[in-house]
């Protein structure tokens, strides 16, 4: 060990270079990686590239995940959704307002785009803000709502009160009227129907139905034309979010404000999502009971339960994602930014719910 003795009487730090050079170095000669870096990758691992990869550049998306562009000067969508309703969207958010005799019920301020929502209410009425519905507590969709001004009333279902008293956030402003299953807002002659199925994607997220409108706003499920976000939209509990979606395609809307992504959804958004989520479970179940909990490991980590988990669900997540790849690659938008997720969340959730 020439490289150690020469630095015998070196600072600490020095010394324990000099000591890791030739492990390396012996490692690497016998083709073996250092102790926690990549070794050889496994077998028939996909080409769609893993979580943590740098990607030169991503699938194209397909046409049914492409929308109405975005004004740029605006940055923000308008689209009219029947008698005084609107969306507003800056093709990443979605959001609505209700316009009434006496004033406009906003639903949802995503922070993207809230210091613009004043100006695209302004395009349509002058009226005040009176309502505020908060979807769910998620700050991404609802923390514009404190630079909205004003003292609307804010309506929001009882766990959505809960969770916002302890994230104590200044621009998301608690609500004022909390509800349990149902609450029905009427103002002047508009009517919007709040309901709560209970926890899926976040304790307190509920559904929004504008019977005159037909339209249905629930954010978090449904991700028309597109993948959904990743790990399976953040859902905290993914059987009762996988219920949730079967239950929005039961109900009686023309037109879905999803929360998310480029353009309003429908029924047949809501069939290819489950269709797809269909499959991943398939795909996900059938890699947990056909791949070996150990394989190829070195002996010396036989007593490190988190290694060889985590050997294991790579292997399954691969497998999960080759199944997968062939049907929906060119299908959904960013199929490959997710997909990796959603098949190490749904084995996951397979595994322990
Ligand atoms: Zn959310």
């Amino acid at each position: 060990m020439p490289a150690l003795s020469r630095s015998i009487s070196a600072p600490a730090s020095l010394i324990a270079l000099a000591l890791a050079v030739p492990a390396g170095a012996a490692l690497a000669a016998e083709g073996v990686a250092a102790p926690g870096h990549a070794g050889a990758p496994f077998a028939r691992m996909p080409d769609i590239a893993p979580i943590g990869v740098h990607v030169d550049k991503y699938i194209d998306l397909p046409d049914a995940a492409k929308g109405p562009p975005v004004d740029s000067a605006k940055g923000y969508r308008l689209e009219t959704l029947g008698r005084g309703l609107y969306m507003v969207t800056d093709n990443g958010y979605q959001s609505m307002f209700m316009v009434y005799e006496s004033g406009v019920v906003v639903v949802d301020a995503p922070p993207s785009y809230a210091a613009r929502l004043k100006q695209a209410i302004a395009e349509v009425t002058s009226l005040p803000i009176t309502h505020l519905v908060y979807s769910h507590a998620h700050a991404d969709h609802i923390g514009g709502a404190g630079s909205l001004g004003g003292h609307p009333v804010i309506i929001a279902q009882a766990e959505t009160l809960r969770l916002l008293r302890r994230d104590a956030d200044p621009a998301r402003p608690l609500p004022t009227v909390t509800f349990e299953d149902q609450y029905v807002l009427k103002v002047g002659s508009q009517r919007l129907e709040l309901s709560y199925h209970g926890n899926g994607h976040e304790p307190g997220n509920i559904f929004i139905y504008a019977p005159e409108q037909k339209t249905l706003m629930v954010v978090d499920l449904v991700f028309p034309g597109w993948m959904p976000f990743r790990r399976l939209a953040v859902s905290q509990d993914i059987p009762g979010w996988l219920a949730q979606i079967r239950l929005v395609d039961t109900l009686p809307f023309d037109k879905l404000v999803s929360g998310h992504v480029t353009r309003l959804g429908t029924h047949a958004d809501v069939r290819v999502q489950i269709d797809f989520l269909d499959d991943l479970k398939a795909a996900a179940g059938n890699a947990l009971k056909t791949t070996p909990f150990v394989a190829g490991i070195d002996p010396a980590d036989s007593g490190n339960a988190w290694a060889l988990t985590d050997d294991y669900t790579a292997r399954v997540a691969l497998q999960c994602v080759n199944a997968l790849t062939p049907r929906w690659s060119h299908r959904l938008g960013g199929f490959d930014a997710f997909v990796w997720d959603q098949c190490y969340a749904m084995e996951q959730s397979l595994r322990v719910d």
